[in-house]
Protein backbone atom coordinates (compact mmCIF):
# COMPACT_ATOMS: atom_id res chain seq x y z
CA UNK A 1 0.00 0.00 0.00
CA UNK A 2 1.09 3.23 -0.97
CA UNK A 3 0.90 5.97 1.85
CA UNK A 4 0.54 8.93 -0.81
CA UNK A 5 -2.74 6.81 -1.82
CA UNK A 6 -4.15 5.33 1.81
CA UNK A 7 -6.16 7.19 4.17
CA UNK A 8 -4.64 7.34 7.20
CA UNK A 9 -5.66 10.35 9.50
CA UNK A 10 -2.89 10.49 11.94
CA UNK A 11 -2.72 13.27 14.93
CA UNK A 12 -0.47 15.23 16.11
CA UNK A 13 -1.57 16.12 19.58
CA UNK A 14 -3.24 13.65 21.81
CA UNK A 15 -6.68 13.99 22.15
CA UNK A 16 -7.62 15.52 25.56
CA UNK A 17 -10.63 12.97 26.32
CA UNK A 18 -8.38 9.94 26.04
CA UNK A 19 -7.39 9.21 29.05
CA UNK A 20 -5.84 5.53 28.90
CA UNK A 21 -2.58 5.02 26.47
CA UNK A 22 -4.52 2.48 24.18
CA UNK A 23 -7.31 5.32 23.42
CA UNK A 24 -5.06 7.80 22.61
CA UNK A 25 -3.01 6.19 20.81
CA UNK A 26 -5.58 4.46 18.67
CA UNK A 27 -7.28 7.96 17.75
CA UNK A 28 -3.56 9.00 17.19
CA UNK A 29 -2.71 6.57 14.81
CA UNK A 30 -5.96 7.12 12.64
CA UNK A 31 -7.27 3.28 13.84
CA UNK A 32 -10.62 4.60 15.27
CA UNK A 33 -13.23 7.32 15.42
CA UNK A 34 -15.69 8.23 17.84
CA UNK A 35 -19.40 8.39 16.28
CA UNK A 36 -21.40 8.74 19.19
CA UNK A 37 -20.74 7.63 23.39
CA UNK A 38 -19.19 4.14 23.16
CA UNK A 39 -18.90 3.88 19.25
CA UNK A 40 -16.50 3.63 16.80
CA UNK A 41 -15.77 3.59 13.25
CA UNK A 42 -12.88 1.12 12.17
CA UNK A 43 -10.25 3.09 9.82
CA UNK A 44 -8.21 1.15 7.36
CA UNK A 45 -5.58 1.01 9.83
CA UNK A 46 -7.62 -0.48 13.05
CA UNK A 47 -9.82 -2.71 10.24
CA UNK A 48 -6.58 -4.61 9.18
CA UNK A 49 -5.65 -5.23 13.06
CA UNK A 50 -9.46 -6.18 13.69
CA UNK A 51 -8.97 -8.71 10.67
CA UNK A 52 -5.70 -10.02 12.01
CA UNK A 53 -7.52 -10.40 15.28
CA UNK A 54 -10.28 -11.83 14.13
CA UNK A 55 -8.15 -14.41 11.66
CA UNK A 56 -5.95 -15.74 14.47
CA UNK A 57 -9.22 -16.48 17.11
CA UNK A 58 -10.98 -18.58 13.89
CA UNK A 59 -8.04 -20.55 13.06
CA UNK A 60 -8.04 -21.74 17.33
CA UNK A 61 -11.49 -22.12 17.14
CA UNK A 62 -11.66 -24.15 14.01
CA UNK A 63 -8.92 -26.10 15.26
CA UNK A 64 -10.91 -26.74 18.39
CA UNK A 65 -13.85 -28.33 16.41
CA UNK A 66 -15.86 -25.40 16.07
CA UNK A 67 -18.25 -24.42 13.91
CA UNK A 68 -18.24 -21.18 12.66
CA UNK A 69 -22.00 -19.54 11.91
CA UNK A 70 -23.29 -15.82 11.67
CA UNK A 71 -26.30 -15.07 13.44
CA UNK A 72 -28.13 -11.55 13.37
CA UNK A 73 -27.69 -8.75 15.66
CA UNK A 74 -31.12 -7.72 15.87
CA UNK A 75 -33.03 -10.34 17.57
CA UNK A 76 -36.65 -10.59 18.61
CA UNK A 77 -37.58 -10.78 22.73
CA UNK A 78 -39.59 -13.49 22.37
CA UNK A 79 -36.66 -15.68 22.65
CA UNK A 80 -35.24 -14.43 25.23
CA UNK A 81 -38.74 -14.24 27.41
CA UNK A 82 -38.84 -18.28 27.30
CA UNK A 83 -35.32 -18.27 28.86
CA UNK A 84 -36.45 -15.38 31.51
CA UNK A 85 -33.69 -13.44 30.43
CA UNK A 86 -35.85 -10.56 29.07
CA UNK A 87 -36.91 -8.80 31.77
CA UNK A 88 -33.83 -9.87 33.86
CA UNK A 89 -30.86 -8.50 31.61
CA UNK A 90 -31.75 -4.66 32.73
CA UNK A 91 -30.71 -1.55 31.28
CA UNK A 92 -27.93 -2.75 29.34
CA UNK A 93 -30.13 -4.62 26.59
CA UNK A 94 -30.42 -2.03 23.90
CA UNK A 95 -34.80 -2.86 23.07
CA UNK A 96 -35.99 -1.71 19.87
CA UNK A 97 -39.64 -1.62 18.50
CA UNK A 98 -39.91 -2.00 14.91
CA UNK A 99 -42.91 -0.78 12.76
CA UNK A 100 -45.44 -3.13 13.68
CA UNK A 101 -45.02 -2.76 17.49
CA UNK A 102 -43.23 -5.98 17.92
CA UNK A 103 -40.06 -6.35 20.71
CA UNK A 104 -37.18 -6.40 19.39
CA UNK A 105 -33.25 -6.47 20.67
CA UNK A 106 -29.47 -5.67 19.41
CA UNK A 107 -27.90 -8.93 20.79
CA UNK A 108 -25.56 -8.59 23.75
CA UNK A 109 -24.83 -11.96 23.89
CA UNK A 110 -26.77 -15.17 22.07
CA UNK A 111 -27.45 -18.08 24.30
CA UNK A 112 -30.67 -17.85 23.41
CA UNK A 113 -30.30 -17.79 19.63
CA UNK A 114 -28.04 -20.29 19.13
CA UNK A 115 -29.57 -23.04 21.23
CA UNK A 116 -32.81 -22.58 19.00
CA UNK A 117 -31.17 -22.69 15.74
CA UNK A 118 -29.04 -26.12 17.50
CA UNK A 119 -32.70 -27.25 18.48
CA UNK A 120 -33.40 -26.66 14.86
CA UNK A 121 -30.49 -28.75 13.65
CA UNK A 122 -30.18 -31.51 16.06
CA UNK A 123 -32.16 -34.53 16.15
CA UNK A 124 -30.30 -37.20 18.20
CA UNK A 125 -27.36 -37.90 20.42
CA UNK A 126 -25.08 -38.21 17.20
CA UNK A 127 -26.30 -34.76 16.76
CA UNK A 128 -23.80 -33.78 20.00
CA UNK A 129 -21.14 -32.64 20.98
CA UNK A 130 -21.32 -29.45 18.57
CA UNK A 131 -19.81 -26.22 19.17
CA UNK A 132 -21.08 -23.55 17.00
CA UNK A 133 -19.53 -20.26 17.07
CA UNK A 134 -19.84 -16.68 15.71
CA UNK A 135 -17.36 -13.11 15.06
CA UNK A 136 -20.20 -10.40 15.10
CA UNK A 137 -20.64 -7.27 16.49
CA UNK A 138 -22.45 -6.68 19.87
CA UNK A 139 -24.21 -4.30 21.65
CA UNK A 140 -24.60 -3.53 25.63
CA UNK A 141 -25.52 -0.03 26.84
CA UNK A 142 -22.79 0.53 29.08
CA UNK A 143 -23.25 2.85 31.88
CA UNK A 144 -20.22 4.36 31.31
CA UNK A 145 -18.74 3.32 28.35
CA UNK A 146 -15.08 4.43 28.87
CA UNK A 147 -11.34 3.68 27.36
CA UNK A 148 -12.26 3.78 23.80
CA UNK A 149 -12.70 0.20 22.27
CA UNK A 150 -12.02 -1.06 25.65
CA UNK A 151 -15.20 -0.68 27.00
CA UNK A 152 -17.62 0.23 24.05
CA UNK A 153 -21.26 0.14 23.76
CA UNK A 154 -20.59 -1.94 20.11
CA UNK A 155 -18.18 -4.04 20.23
CA UNK A 156 -16.82 -7.46 18.02
CA UNK A 157 -17.24 -10.37 20.33
CA UNK A 158 -15.87 -13.64 19.24
CA UNK A 159 -19.40 -16.02 20.69
CA UNK A 160 -18.87 -20.20 20.85
CA UNK A 161 -21.58 -22.52 22.34
CA UNK A 162 -21.54 -26.11 23.02
CA UNK A 163 -23.53 -28.51 23.37
CA UNK A 164 -23.04 -32.34 25.00
CA UNK A 165 -25.11 -35.41 26.03
CA UNK A 166 -23.36 -35.51 29.37
CA UNK A 167 -21.07 -34.11 31.67
CA UNK A 168 -18.31 -35.79 31.02
CA UNK A 169 -18.61 -34.48 27.03
CA UNK A 170 -19.78 -31.25 28.41
CA UNK A 171 -16.51 -30.81 31.33
CA UNK A 172 -14.49 -31.80 27.68
CA UNK A 173 -15.61 -28.90 25.24
CA UNK A 174 -15.16 -26.43 27.92
CA UNK A 175 -11.71 -27.65 28.48
CA UNK A 176 -11.10 -27.41 24.53
CA UNK A 177 -11.62 -24.06 24.64
CA UNK A 178 -9.79 -23.56 27.61
CA UNK A 179 -7.03 -24.81 25.52
CA UNK A 180 -8.12 -22.78 22.58
CA UNK A 181 -8.04 -19.80 24.52
CA UNK A 182 -4.18 -20.20 25.98
CA UNK A 183 -3.23 -20.48 22.17
CA UNK A 184 -5.17 -17.91 20.52
CA UNK A 185 -3.85 -15.64 22.74
CA UNK A 186 -0.50 -16.89 22.59
CA UNK A 187 -0.69 -16.41 18.68
CA UNK A 188 -1.00 -12.35 19.45
CA UNK A 189 2.03 -11.82 21.50
CA UNK A 190 -0.42 -11.65 24.43
CA UNK A 191 -0.18 -13.38 27.95
CA UNK A 192 -3.44 -13.97 29.20
CA UNK A 193 -3.39 -15.81 32.57
CA UNK A 194 -6.99 -17.65 33.20
CA UNK A 195 -8.77 -16.73 36.35
CA UNK A 196 -11.66 -18.13 38.32
CA UNK A 197 -14.61 -15.92 37.88
CA UNK A 198 -17.68 -14.66 38.62
CA UNK A 199 -20.94 -16.07 36.08
CA UNK A 200 -23.09 -13.14 36.12
CA UNK A 201 -26.08 -12.41 33.86
CA UNK A 202 -25.16 -15.45 31.97
CA UNK A 203 -25.26 -18.04 34.71
CA UNK A 204 -23.82 -21.23 35.72
CA UNK A 205 -21.57 -22.53 38.37
CA UNK A 206 -17.88 -22.92 36.61
CA UNK A 207 -16.28 -20.02 34.65
CA UNK A 208 -12.81 -18.85 34.00
CA UNK A 209 -12.23 -15.58 32.82
CA UNK A 210 -8.62 -14.70 30.81
CA UNK A 211 -6.87 -11.63 31.92
CA UNK A 212 -4.10 -9.75 30.44
CA UNK A 213 -2.05 -7.74 33.32
CA UNK A 214 -2.16 -4.56 32.61
CA UNK A 215 -2.01 -0.90 34.75
CA UNK A 216 -5.24 0.49 33.01
CA UNK A 217 -7.38 -2.51 33.41
CA UNK A 218 -10.78 -2.44 35.21
CA UNK A 219 -10.23 -5.96 37.31
CA UNK A 220 -8.59 -6.37 40.26
CA UNK A 221 -6.91 -9.71 40.05
CA UNK A 222 -4.98 -12.54 42.45
CA UNK A 223 -2.39 -14.86 41.22
CA UNK A 224 0.16 -16.91 42.11
CA UNK A 225 3.67 -15.72 40.54
CA UNK A 226 4.29 -18.85 38.07
CA UNK A 227 1.37 -17.22 36.06
CA UNK A 228 4.04 -14.51 35.15
CA UNK A 229 5.93 -17.25 32.55
CA UNK A 230 3.82 -18.34 29.60
CA UNK A 231 2.70 -22.15 29.26
CA UNK A 232 3.74 -24.33 26.73
CA UNK A 233 0.70 -25.78 24.52
CA UNK A 234 2.52 -27.24 22.01
CA UNK A 235 2.16 -30.70 23.45
CA UNK A 236 -1.17 -30.90 24.72
CA UNK A 237 -3.78 -33.24 22.97
CA UNK A 238 -7.12 -31.97 22.64
CA UNK A 239 -8.54 -34.73 21.95
CA UNK A 240 -7.45 -36.76 25.05
CA UNK A 241 -9.95 -35.70 27.19
CA UNK A 242 -8.56 -37.09 30.63
CA UNK A 243 -5.00 -35.66 29.67
CA UNK A 244 -6.69 -32.26 29.03
CA UNK A 245 -7.96 -32.08 32.26
CA UNK A 246 -5.04 -33.22 33.88
CA UNK A 247 -3.30 -30.62 32.22
CA UNK A 248 -5.28 -27.79 33.28
CA UNK A 249 -5.76 -29.40 36.65
CA UNK A 250 -1.96 -29.02 36.69
CA UNK A 251 -2.06 -25.42 35.45
CA UNK A 252 -5.26 -24.28 37.87
CA UNK A 253 -3.59 -25.49 41.19
CA UNK A 254 -1.29 -22.09 40.90
CA UNK A 255 -4.14 -19.98 42.29
CA UNK A 256 -5.23 -17.26 40.00
CA UNK A 257 -8.95 -15.61 40.86
CA UNK A 258 -10.61 -12.28 40.18
CA UNK A 259 -11.55 -9.85 43.12
CA UNK A 260 -15.42 -11.90 43.09
CA UNK A 261 -13.92 -15.16 43.90
CA UNK A 262 -11.30 -14.83 46.11
CA UNK A 263 -10.51 -17.63 48.29
CA UNK A 264 -8.62 -16.40 51.98
CA UNK A 265 -7.82 -20.18 52.19
CA UNK A 266 -5.45 -20.37 48.96
CA UNK A 267 -4.06 -17.16 49.14
CA UNK A 268 -3.14 -17.96 52.36
CA UNK A 269 -1.08 -21.19 50.92
CA UNK A 270 -0.06 -19.53 48.07
CA UNK A 271 1.97 -17.08 50.49
CA UNK A 272 5.09 -14.72 49.58
CA UNK A 273 4.04 -15.68 46.25
CA UNK A 274 0.99 -14.35 45.48
CA UNK A 275 0.56 -10.97 43.47
CA UNK A 276 -1.92 -8.87 43.05
CA UNK A 277 -2.31 -6.64 39.83
CA UNK A 278 -5.03 -4.58 37.53
CA UNK A 279 -5.91 -6.92 34.65
CA UNK A 280 -8.41 -6.64 31.23
CA UNK A 281 -10.46 -9.40 30.60
CA UNK A 282 -10.09 -10.44 27.22
CA UNK A 283 -12.08 -13.65 26.98
CA UNK A 284 -14.61 -15.40 29.33
CA UNK A 285 -15.61 -19.27 29.05
CA UNK A 286 -18.75 -20.87 31.13
CA UNK A 287 -20.15 -23.81 32.20
CA UNK A 288 -23.72 -23.49 32.78
CA UNK A 289 -25.45 -27.05 31.81
CA UNK A 290 -29.10 -27.20 31.10
CA UNK A 291 -29.57 -23.57 31.95
CA UNK A 292 -31.03 -22.66 28.97
CA UNK A 293 -31.93 -26.18 26.90
CA UNK A 294 -34.23 -26.81 29.73
CA UNK A 295 -35.94 -23.23 30.01
CA UNK A 296 -36.51 -23.07 26.10
CA UNK A 297 -37.20 -27.06 26.01
CA UNK A 298 -34.65 -28.19 24.11
CA UNK A 299 -34.21 -31.99 23.42
CA UNK A 300 -32.69 -34.75 21.57
CA UNK A 301 -33.01 -38.39 21.40
CA UNK A 302 -30.84 -40.08 23.35
CA UNK A 303 -28.86 -43.42 22.77
CA UNK A 304 -31.62 -45.31 24.62
CA UNK A 305 -34.69 -43.43 22.78
CA UNK A 306 -34.99 -41.33 25.58
CA UNK A 307 -35.13 -37.46 25.42
CA UNK A 308 -31.99 -36.10 26.97
CA UNK A 309 -31.64 -32.17 27.50
CA UNK A 310 -28.36 -31.34 26.11
CA UNK A 311 -25.61 -29.73 28.62
CA UNK A 312 -24.23 -25.79 27.30
CA UNK A 313 -20.98 -24.05 27.34
CA UNK A 314 -20.19 -20.31 26.01
CA UNK A 315 -17.33 -19.19 25.18
CA UNK A 316 -16.65 -15.33 24.93
CA UNK A 317 -13.27 -13.57 23.48
CA UNK A 318 -13.16 -9.50 22.95
CA UNK A 319 -11.91 -9.25 19.87
CA UNK A 320 -12.28 -5.50 19.66
CA UNK A 321 -10.73 -5.02 22.84
CA UNK A 322 -7.84 -7.14 22.38
CA UNK A 323 -6.77 -4.39 19.59
CA UNK A 324 -6.59 -1.99 22.84
CA UNK A 325 -5.87 -4.65 25.39
CA UNK A 326 -2.18 -5.76 23.02
CA UNK A 327 -1.69 -1.95 22.67
CA UNK A 328 -1.94 -1.47 26.79
CA UNK A 329 0.54 -4.24 27.06
CA UNK A 330 3.13 -3.26 23.94
CA UNK A 331 4.14 0.38 23.24
CA UNK A 332 6.40 2.89 24.20
CA UNK A 333 6.78 7.10 24.38
CA UNK A 334 6.86 6.86 20.49
CA UNK A 335 3.67 5.16 19.76
CA UNK A 336 2.00 1.12 19.30
CA UNK A 337 4.74 -1.57 18.73
CA UNK A 338 2.53 -4.71 17.13
CA UNK A 339 3.27 -8.17 17.83
CA UNK A 340 4.16 -9.14 14.20
CA UNK A 341 1.09 -11.76 14.01
CA UNK A 342 -1.60 -8.54 14.42
CA UNK A 343 0.21 -6.11 13.01
CA UNK A 344 -1.59 -3.87 10.42
CA UNK A 345 1.85 -3.87 7.63
CA UNK A 346 4.41 -5.87 8.40
CA UNK A 347 6.93 -3.37 7.23
CA UNK A 348 7.08 0.20 6.56
CA UNK A 349 9.02 1.23 3.48
CA UNK A 350 10.59 4.94 4.25
CA UNK A 351 11.27 6.68 0.74
CA UNK A 352 13.51 9.25 2.29
CA UNK A 353 14.32 11.35 -0.66
CA UNK A 354 10.92 11.10 -2.37
CA UNK A 355 12.16 13.99 -5.21
CA UNK A 356 15.11 12.05 -5.72
CA UNK A 357 14.90 9.65 -8.39
CA UNK A 358 17.29 7.31 -7.85
CA UNK A 359 15.88 6.64 -4.48
CA UNK A 360 12.61 6.24 -5.69
CA UNK A 361 13.29 4.15 -8.15
CA UNK A 362 15.15 1.60 -5.36
CA UNK A 363 12.02 1.95 -3.31
CA UNK A 364 9.53 1.44 -5.80
CA UNK A 365 11.60 -1.67 -6.87
CA UNK A 366 12.01 -3.14 -3.28
CA UNK A 367 8.06 -2.20 -2.79
CA UNK A 368 7.30 -4.37 -5.96
CA UNK A 369 9.34 -7.34 -4.86
CA UNK A 370 7.74 -7.13 -1.63
CA UNK A 371 4.53 -7.27 -2.44
CA UNK A 372 5.28 -9.90 -4.89
CA UNK A 373 6.75 -12.33 -2.05
CA UNK A 374 3.22 -11.59 -0.16
CA UNK A 375 4.98 -9.23 2.42
CA UNK A 376 2.53 -6.77 3.71
CA UNK A 377 4.27 -3.49 2.78
CA UNK A 378 3.29 0.41 3.53
CA UNK A 379 5.40 2.44 1.31
CA UNK A 380 5.86 6.03 2.49
CA UNK A 381 6.08 7.32 -0.52
CA UNK A 382 4.99 10.82 0.45
CA UNK A 383 7.12 13.95 -0.39
CA UNK A 384 7.66 14.55 3.51
CA UNK A 385 10.95 15.07 5.53
CA UNK A 386 12.41 12.17 7.09
CA UNK A 387 11.80 12.86 10.46
CA UNK A 388 7.99 12.70 9.72
CA UNK A 389 7.72 9.84 8.56
CA UNK A 390 10.06 8.41 11.01
CA UNK A 391 7.31 9.54 13.45
CA UNK A 392 4.60 7.83 11.72
CA UNK A 393 5.77 4.69 11.65
CA UNK A 394 6.77 4.27 15.08
CA UNK A 395 3.28 5.85 16.15
CA UNK A 396 1.36 3.24 14.24
CA UNK A 397 3.98 0.59 15.27
CA UNK A 398 4.75 -1.21 11.94
CA UNK A 399 7.21 -4.34 13.30
CA UNK A 400 9.90 -3.48 10.45
CA UNK A 401 10.92 0.03 9.33
CA UNK A 402 13.16 -0.65 5.96
CA UNK A 403 14.65 3.04 5.32
CA UNK A 404 16.11 3.82 2.01
CA UNK A 405 17.86 7.30 1.22
CA UNK A 406 19.93 8.42 -1.50
CA UNK A 407 23.52 8.00 -0.08
CA UNK A 408 22.32 4.31 0.84
CA UNK A 409 20.73 3.84 -2.76
CA UNK A 410 24.61 5.06 -4.10
CA UNK A 411 26.52 2.78 -2.15
CA UNK A 412 23.96 0.06 -2.82
CA UNK A 413 23.15 -0.11 0.82
CA UNK A 414 19.84 0.48 2.75
CA UNK A 415 18.61 0.21 6.61
CA UNK A 416 16.46 -2.29 8.27
CA UNK A 417 14.96 -1.72 11.82
CA UNK A 418 12.75 -3.55 14.32
CA UNK A 419 10.48 -0.83 15.50
CA UNK A 420 11.93 0.21 18.90
CA UNK A 421 15.58 -1.50 18.09
CA UNK A 422 19.00 -0.65 16.61
CA UNK A 423 19.21 0.50 12.70
CA UNK A 424 21.16 -2.06 10.83
CA UNK A 425 22.74 -1.19 7.30
CA UNK A 426 22.59 -4.10 4.79
CA UNK A 427 22.28 -4.85 1.13
CA UNK A 428 18.72 -4.56 -1.11
CA UNK A 429 18.89 -8.19 -1.33
CA UNK A 430 19.73 -9.13 2.49
CA UNK A 431 16.99 -6.88 3.60
CA UNK A 432 14.95 -8.36 1.26
CA UNK A 433 16.09 -11.85 2.43
CA UNK A 434 15.26 -11.15 6.18
CA UNK A 435 11.42 -10.32 5.58
CA UNK A 436 10.72 -12.63 3.51
CA UNK A 437 12.67 -15.52 5.78
P1 LIG B 1 -16.97 -6.90 31.50
O1 LIG B 1 -16.91 -7.61 32.83
O2 LIG B 1 -15.67 -6.34 31.04
O3 LIG B 1 -18.13 -5.96 31.40
P2 LIG B 1 -18.37 -9.21 30.61
O4 LIG B 1 -17.84 -10.22 31.57
O5 LIG B 1 -19.70 -8.62 30.85
O6 LIG B 1 -17.29 -8.04 30.42
P3 LIG B 1 -18.66 -11.31 28.65
O7 LIG B 1 -20.13 -11.49 28.67
O8 LIG B 1 -17.80 -12.26 29.35
O9 LIG B 1 -18.32 -9.82 29.12
O10 LIG B 1 -18.23 -11.11 27.11
C1 LIG B 1 -17.12 -11.77 26.48
C2 LIG B 1 -15.99 -10.81 26.18
O11 LIG B 1 -16.44 -9.67 25.45
C3 LIG B 1 -15.35 -10.22 27.43
O12 LIG B 1 -14.40 -11.12 27.97
C4 LIG B 1 -14.72 -8.96 26.90
O13 LIG B 1 -13.43 -9.24 26.38
C5 LIG B 1 -15.64 -8.55 25.78
N1 LIG B 1 -16.49 -7.42 26.20
C6 LIG B 1 -17.52 -7.44 27.07
N2 LIG B 1 -18.06 -6.23 27.23
C7 LIG B 1 -17.35 -5.40 26.42
C8 LIG B 1 -17.43 -4.00 26.12
N3 LIG B 1 -18.35 -3.23 26.69
N4 LIG B 1 -16.53 -3.48 25.24
C9 LIG B 1 -15.60 -4.26 24.66
N5 LIG B 1 -15.49 -5.58 24.90
C10 LIG B 1 -16.35 -6.15 25.76
MG1 LIG C 1 -16.88 -11.73 31.15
Amino acid sequence: MRLSRYFLPVLKETPGDAQVVSHQLMLRAGMIRQTASGIYAWLPLGQRVLQKISQIVREEQDRAGAIEVLMPTIQAADLWQQSGRYDAYGPEMLRITDRHDRDMLFSPTAEELFTTIFQNGARSYRDLPRNLYQIQWKFRDEVRPRFGVLRGREFLMKDAYSFDLDFAGARHSYNRMFLAYLRTFARMGVHAIPMRADTGPIGGDLSHEFIVLAPNGESDVFYHENWEAGRDTSGVDADDAAGLAAWIDALNADYAATDEMRDPAAEAATGAALKQSKGIEVGQVFYFGDKYTRAMGVTVQGPDGAAVTPLMGSYGIGVSRLVAAIIEASHDDAGIIWPEAVAPFKVALLNLRADDAACSAACDKLYAELEHAGVEVLYDDRDERGGAKFATADLIGIPWQLVVGPKGVAAGTVELKRRGGDRLEMTAEAAFARLTA
